[in-house]
C-alpha cells in the first residue's frame, strides 16, 4: 500500500476533499494523532507541506540532505543578542526523518513542575497515563540502548571521558532495528533503520485507513461560527485546495508553523507564538591520536547525563566530513595540517535548559523568530564548552577547541579550564549555537489569558480545534523530545475521541 494518497506536486487543480479530522504536520505530534484516531475508527486525513522520500534517496553530504529535507534548507534563523539557526525538518514524517534518534521520557520533575504551576494540568496529565503511552511509543519505535559494536569511537570516546571524571554516563536509547552505524541519522537513514515515523505511526495509521496528501502547505484554518471547520491552502504544483473537517482540526505542524498557522488565520487569542522556549546547543571540537572516524558509528550513541541539574546535557555527536572540517581552526600550513588528519576528530555537543522565551510571528516568506539569551544562559553555555572541553581532554585528546570568539583558539590541558570558566567572554555573540528542540508557542493552561490551549488540548476560543505538539509544552524538558511530544499528542488524541 502507498503511504502516500497525494502527491501535491502533480496536483494543479483545485482539490476538495473531507475528514472527520483534519491533521496539519504528520511529524511526531501529528503521526502519533493520526494513527491513534485511525485505529479508533476515526477519518482522517494528514496534511503535510513535505514531501515522502525513500531511504535510498537521502543524500551522504550534510549541505545535500539540508537542500532536501530541512526547512528553508537549514538555514532557518531567531534573531536576538546572537544570530541563532534553528533547524526543523520538512518532510512526510516531520524532523523525525532527519532527527538523532535520541529517545528521552518526560522528566517526572518537570511534569510535576507545570502541575504546581497550574494545578489543573495534574489531573489533565497524569504520569502513569503519560508513561503508558511513551512504554506503547517506546515498543513501537523499537527504543534500546546502543550497544558497544555499534556506538563507533566517538562515543566510546565520550564514555571513557566521563568515566575518568567521574560523571554520570550511558548508551543513549535510540529508535533503531538494524542500525549498522553510518553515522547519517542527520541526513536522513539510508538503510531504513531508523524507526522515524513514515516508517512506523504513518504506515500504522495509512492501514488503519488515514490518507496522507504530501505536497499541500495549509495556510489557514477555516473558523465558521466560531468553530475550526476545515483547512486551506496550496499544493506544491500551485493549486488551492480546500478540506472540510466534520468534527476536528488538529495542529501539529510544530512549535514554529503552529503559532504562525493560528495568527494567519485571525485566531490570536491568548500569548499565542509567545513564550518560544528551547535548547540551544553549543559544540566543541576535539583532536586525538588514535583515529575517531566521527562519520562513523551510531549517529549520537553516548551521552552524559551526570550536569542535568545545572541545565546541561553532554552528547556525542555525528556529522558528515564538511562538516568536521568547518570546527577545525586555523589558517595556512597549521590549518592544512589540521584538515589533513580529519579523522583524528571528534565533535560533542552540550544542549542547554535554557531561561530564555522568545517569540514567533508569521512573515512574509519564512516566520519572524526572535529569540535572546538570558545571561545565565550565556553562563550556562560557557560552562557547557568548558566541561565538554574537560571530557574530551579527559578522554586523550591532545587539543580542544573551545570555539569562543575572543577566547584562545586552542586549549591543551585541563588545568587551563578554570580560566576559560572565568575568563571567557559573556557576550552571547561570542558563541556559537544553535536550536533543535523548540516549545511554548501555544502553551497549555487553564488561564484563557496565560495560555492558548485549555488542558484537554481544545484552543480556549476555538470549538473543534486542538494543538497537539510541543507548542503546548508549558516550558522546555532539560532532555531530548520526541517521545514526550508523541506522548502528549496520544493523550490529545484521547480528548479528541472523548468530545467525537
Ligand atoms: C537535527 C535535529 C536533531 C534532533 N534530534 C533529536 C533526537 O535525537 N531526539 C529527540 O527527541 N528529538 C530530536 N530532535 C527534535 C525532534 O525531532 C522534534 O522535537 C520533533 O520532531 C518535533 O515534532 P513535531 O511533530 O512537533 O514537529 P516536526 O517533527 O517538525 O513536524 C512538523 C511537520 O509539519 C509540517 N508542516 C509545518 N507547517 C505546515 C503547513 N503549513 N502545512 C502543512 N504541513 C506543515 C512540517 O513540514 C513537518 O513535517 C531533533 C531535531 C533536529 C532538527
Ligand atoms: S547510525 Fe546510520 S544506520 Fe544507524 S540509524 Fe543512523 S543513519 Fe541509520
Amino acid at each position: 500500500m502507498s503511504l502516500i494518497a497525494v502527491d501535491g506536486r502533480t496536483v494543479r487543480r483545485r482539490l476538495d476533499d473531507r475528514a472527520e479530522v483534519v491533521v496539519i504536520g504528520s511529524g511526531p505530534a501529528g503521526a502519533t494523532v493520526a494513527a491513534d484516531l485511525a485505529r479508533a475508527g476515526v477519518a482522517v486525513i494528514v496534511v503535510e507541506e513535505g514531501h515522502h522520500h525513500p531511504p535510498t534517496t537521502f543524500p551522504a553530504s550534510g549541505v545535500r540532505a539540508m537542500a532536501q529535507l530541512y526547512r528553508d534548507m537549514g538555514t532557518s534563523l531567531a534573531f536576538g543578542n546572537l544570530s541563532m539557526p534553528y533547524l526543523q525538518g520538512r518532510a512526510v514524517g516531520g524532523t523525525s526523518v532527519i532527527n538523532g534518534a535520541i529517545c528521552w521520557r518526560l522528566p517526572p520533575e518537570v511534569l510535576a513542575a507545570w502541575a504546581t504551576d497550574d494545578p489543573a494540568l495534574a489531573d489533565a496529565l497524569p504520569p502513569e497515563v503519560i508513561a503508558a503511552h511513551e512504554a506503547r511509543l517506546e515498543a513501537r519505535l523499537g527504543v534500546h540502548p546502543t550497544p558497544a559494536e555499534l556506538a563507533g569511537a566517538k562515543n566510546l570516546l565520550l564514555a571513557r571521558g566521563a568515566a575518568v571524571t567521574e560523571v554520570a554516563h550511558r548508551a543513549i536509547r535510540r529508535n533503531v532495528d538494524g542500525c549498522v552505524g553510518s553515522g547519517r541519522c542527520l541526513q536522513g537513514c539510508p538503510h531504513g533503520a531508523k524507526l522515524s515515523m513514515e516508517r512506523t505511526l504513518l504506515p500504522d495509521a495509512v492501514a488503519a485507513g488515514a490518507r496522507i496528501l504530501a505536497g499541500l502547505r495549509a495556510e489557514r484554518i477555516v473558523v465558521e461560527r466560531g468553530r475550526a471547520v476545515g483547512v486551506r491552502g496550496t499544493t506544491a504544483a500551485g493549486a488551492p485546495f480546500a478540506i472540510e473537517a466534520t468534527v476536528a482540526v488538529v495542529l501539529a505542524a510544530s512549535a514554529i508553523q503552529t503559532p504562525c498557522l493560528l495568527r494567519q488565520s485571525g485566531l490570536g487569542h491568548g500569548p499565542v507564538g509567545d513564550g518560544l522556549s528551547a535548547h540551544p546547543g553549543v559544540s566543541v571540537t576535539g583532536r586525538f591520536d588514535e583515529p575517531v572516524t566521527s562519520w562513523r558509528g551510531a549517529t549520537q550513541g553516548h551521552e552524559v547525563t551526570g550536569y542535568r541539574e545545572l541545565g546541561i546535557k553532554l552528547e556525542a555527536l555525528g556529522m558528515d566530513l564538511g562538516l568536521v572540517a568547518s570546527r577545525v581552526p586555523g589558517v595556512g600550513a597549521g590549518f592544512a595540517r589540521r584538515l589533513a588528519e580529519l579523522d583524528r576528530y571528534a565533535v560533542w555537543g552540550a544542549a542547554i535548559r535554557a531561561g530564555a522565551r522568545g517569540r514567533v510571528r508569521p512573515g512574509r516568506r519564512r516566520p519572524l523568530v526572535t529569540y535572546s539569551l538570558t545571561p545565565d544562559d550565556v553562563r550556562k553555555a560557557r560552562r557547557g564548552v568548558r566541561l565538554l572541553c574537560e571530557q574530551l581532554l579527559a578522554a586523550g585528546a591532545r587539543e580542544v577547541y573551545p570555539g569562543i570568539a575572543g577566547y584562545d583558539p586552542v586549549v591543551h590541558d585541563r588545568a587551563e579550564l578554570p580560566r576559560l570558566e572565568r575568563e571567557a567572554p559573556l557576550t552571547p555573540s561570542a558563541y556559537s549555537m544553535s536550536m533543535t528542540h523548540l516549545f511554548g508557542t501555544a502553551r497549555m493552561g487553564s488561564d484563557p489569558a496565560r495560555s492558548v490551549v485549555r488542558p484537554d488540548f481544545r484552543h480556549h476560543a476555538t470549538a473543534g480545534l486542538y494543538v497537539a505538539d510541543s507548542s503546548v509544552f508549558p516550558s522546555n524538558t532539560g532532555v531530548n523530545p520526541m517521545i514526550a511530544i508523541m506522548a502528549l499528542a496520544a493523550r490529545c488524541a484521547e480528548r479528541v475521541l472523548a468530545a467525537r
